[in-house]
């Protein structure tokens, strides 16, 4: 587990583990930031993707190290962040309200989620939730 004083708490969840907030966030606000080496993209391609930002065409944070709390959050379909790039930094802004103790969620964009989502089916709240209404 993360030690120290934290805003943040790391739990796990259906979709393995995730970041959760221990404080209220209101919309808008600045969470988090993606930290990492910044790679090229030639040296990112000889890296696993998983835990890749992309900040432009040229350039991309490698978010593997543990100390990057934002590589826990996880993506969902009906998110409560987003990715905000401003130079070489990405930061996690919240959308909405967030609740003290709710998950962290952003859209990791279309080809994240066909390249490593879609082929074993999508976790988050919203998609599980479809797939129980419509069984039911
Ligand atoms: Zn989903």
């Amino acid at each position: 587990m993360i030690k120290g004083k934290s805003r943040f708490a790391v739990k796990r969840t259906a979709c393995g583990l995730g970041l959760f907030t221990l404080e209220p966030v209101a919309a808008d606000k600045r969470i988090i930031e993606y930290i990492g080496p910044i790679l090229n993209a030639e040296e990112a391609n000889k890296k696993s993707g998983k835990y890749l930002m992309t900040i432009d065409e040229e350039y991309l944070i490698d978010g593997s190290p543990r100390s990057n709390l934002a590589r826990y959050i996880n993506h969902s379909c009906e998110p409560n962040a987003k990715a905000f790039r401003t130079g070489v930094r990405v930061w996690l802004w919240s959308i909405r309200n967030i609740e003290a103790g709710e998950e962290i969620t952003y859209d990791y964009g279309k080809k994240y989620f066909d390249d490593f989502i879609k082929p074993s089916g999508c976790k988050c709240a919203k998609c599980v939730k479809e797939i129980s209404d419509a069984g039911g």
